[in-house]
């Protein structure tokens, strides 16, 4: 049955006011105000954005609420995709005839618009597993130059995107008169590509070397891409040479990013590297109290905890479930939200958790005890000597990070009590940071356990 008095604009209309119930109204005029609807195919609206860097935006970020705002529109549910080209104001811009004002230069610049407002130093949670990141991140912005390249590493939705984006915020407060560039890896393709095609290629060129500080998001995407890694290699030279900061964010070390050649492996290793990894259980609860403010409904702190406790694998996904249960409450008016609703909400978030979470005490204990060339029982003994003890401690650590169980069921399967878990969750991170080997062991094993 079609829905035939109700076109694409009133179904965006509908969508639109739920998204204004349920989001700040600075997240909703940044991200979704400037949305077309265009066409109706079937059960999917077509919408209308300005370029595919803000779709994937909208898609990784607001996906959850995007269906739930669409959902039982008039007793239908209806799907939706973007289409680019809409609002090209978006796009930096050459001004055109005129010749460059300095605030030209800066619009130019930043007002980063292609930065999420919310990616500030603020608004960034630190927690055990992010503390390096966010520190060295931030000594990047306010000592250019210092730790060049840093080069921040980590799985997905991890935060590496948030820090970046906040490097460029933090210069246009601070230092507006410092040029900043953010630019995901993919964009760089793009334009260099279109400036091979449209002939304009030292304007390519001067896009991302006329400036102070260069943001690339993304840099595994270089691999195997021989021409992409020559032009980059030359702007990552011109850059540096002049002393200009270059942050860099990539899901894996330079060494393991597949077909990157030995000179760019090498330029990204000659920084500081920092790996950043998904925070902890009380890192993620403080998040999700924090992303509960940009929202207008309430859930509940057992609620959140429940989200805190069941979603390990990302903050994204962590903001996902959020999402999700704030757009419910929201468009069926559901005031108190509890954890047996949450749960049913989430069961295909959680799932998919679980699947991603197949990693036992016991598989844990076998690979740390290969790797150290110990044996199983000596992690389970008392014995006290450094050869032993460390990688008992770095078993204990591992387990804590990598599986959902709790302090106690670690400390069983240890023979030993919750403290000596609690304390070996404390003293890996600073054994890592005073001794090489023991990082490298660390990501290592942990890299073993990731799908
Ligand atoms: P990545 O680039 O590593 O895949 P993002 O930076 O895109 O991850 O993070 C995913 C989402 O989680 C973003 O909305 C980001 O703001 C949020 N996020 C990640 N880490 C934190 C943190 N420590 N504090 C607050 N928000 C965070
Ligand atoms: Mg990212």
């Amino acid at each position: 049955m079609q829905a035939a008095n109700f076109d694409v604009v009133e179904i965006w209309q509908v969508a639109a006011a739920r998204l204004q119930q349920q989001i700040h109204l600075t997240t909703y005029e940044q991200w979704f105000q400037n949305i077309v609807p265009l066409t109706l195919n079937e059960n999917t609206l077509v919408l209308g954005v300005s370029d595919d860097f803000f779709a994937d935006w909208l898609k990784d970020n607001f996906d959850d609420l995007l269906t739930a705002v669409l959902t039982n529109i008039e007793g239908r549910d209806y799907s939706y995709s973007f289409k680019s080209g809409y609002l090209p104001e978006r796009k930096p811009e050459k001004p055109k005839g005129k010749a460059k004002s300095p605030s030209a230069r800066r619009a130019k610049t930043v007002r980063p618009g292609n930065c999420l407002s919310r990616h500030t130093f603020d608004n960034f949670v630190v927690g055990e597993e992010n503390r390096y990141a966010y520190a060295a991140t931030r000594t990047a912005a306010e000592n250019p130059g210092l730790y060049n390249p840093l080069y921040i590493y980590g799985g997905t939705g991890t935060g590496k995107t948030h820090l970046l984006q906040a490097v460029a915020h933090h210069m246009v407060e601070r230092q507006p008169a410092t040029c900043v560039r953010y630019i995901t890896c993919e964009e760089f393709l793009n334009n260099y590509v279109d400036s091979l095609r449209n002939k304009n290629h030292s304007e390519f060129r001067s896009f991302v070397r006329d400036i102070d500080i260069l943001l690339v998001d993304d840099v595994h995407m270089l691999g195997n891409k021989t021409q992409l890694q020559e032009e980059f290699f030359n702007t990552f030279n011109s850059l540096y040479n002049q002393n200009k900061q270059i942050i860099l964010t990539s899901d894996k070390q330079p060494s393991e990013i597949k077909g990157l050649e030995a000179r760019l492996v090498s330029r990204f290793e000659s920084g500081v590297a920092t790996e950043i990894s998904i925070p902890g259980f009380e890192t993620r609860l403080a998040i999700l109290r924090m992303m509960q403010e940009e929202h207008l409904v309430k859930l509940s702190d057992e609620v959140l905890q429940f989200i805190a406790n069941h979603i390990h694998s990302s903050v994204r996904r962590l903001q996902g479930a959020l999402f999700r249960l704030v757009a419910f409450a929201s468009a069926m008016s559901v005031a108190d939200l509890d954890v047996e609703q949450a749960e049913r909400l989430l069961r295909r978030l959680l799932e998919e958790e679980t699947a991603s979470q197949l990693v036992s005490i016991e598989a844990i204990q076998r690979v740390v005890a290969e790797h150290f060339e110990i044996r199983v029982n000596d992690l389970l003994s008392d014995k006290k000597p450094k050869n032993i003890a460390q990688p008992r401690m770095v078993a204990m650590f591992l387990c804590r990070k990598l599986t959902g169980f709790s302090y106690p069921e670690i400390g069983n399967a240890f023979g030993r009590n919750h403290a000596t878990i609690m304390n070996a969750w404390k003293k890996v991170p600073e054994l890592c940071a005073k001794d090489e080997n023991m990082r490298r062991s660390l990501s290592l094993l942990e890299r073993k356990f990731k799908p």
